[in-house]
């Protein structure tokens, strides 16, 4: 999303944006820190957009939907992630301000590290490799959970 400076009136505007995935390089960038991440939907961002001196502020709400591999039982989930970020910029000497660099910036970020596809997930059996949300180990080994 670019922003043009002289665009913003004293009241502020609102922009709404879609970013697609594949062109911000974001799942192989989600690979690099967690286990692998689809984007499912594209990146919509609403932003209300606002001067304040020689400041830019940039509210934001960022929306997408991702499937994630659950880190306990290794089954694929979706993920919606709704997310406010204040962005502001230092716009002495500026005519525009891209702030796309910074909206995926902040989706790496935001990756869970150890998505989980509920927070009781009960995990895989480490011995006999049953998904022990679905049914019940054979082994008896319950207490093992892999993590
Ligand atoms: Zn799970
Ligand atoms: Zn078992």
């Amino acid at each position: 999303m670019k922003i043009e400076i002289n665009d913003i009136s004293s009241k502020g505007v609102h922009k709404e944006a879609e970013y697609n995935p594949c062109e911000l390089d974001l799942e192989i960038e989600a690979s690099k820190v967690a286990l692998p991440v689809k984007f499912i939907t594209p990146i919509n961002i609403s932003a209300d957009i606002n001067l304040a001196g020689k400041e830019l502020v940039v509210r934001s709400i960022l929306m997408y939907k991702l499937q994630m591999i659950c880190s306990r039982c290794l089954e694929k989930f979706d993920l919606l992630f709704e997310g406010k970020h204040i962005f502001t910029y230092n716009i002495q000497n500026l005519e525009t301000v891209d702030i796309t660099d910074d909206v995926r910036e902040e989706i790496i970020l935001n990756y869970p590290l150890k998505p989980l596809c509920s927070e009781d997930c009960k995990g895989i059996c480490v011995k006999c490799k049953v998904n022990l949300n679905m049914e019940n180990c054979k082994c008896g080994n319950v207490k093992l959970v892999a993590e």
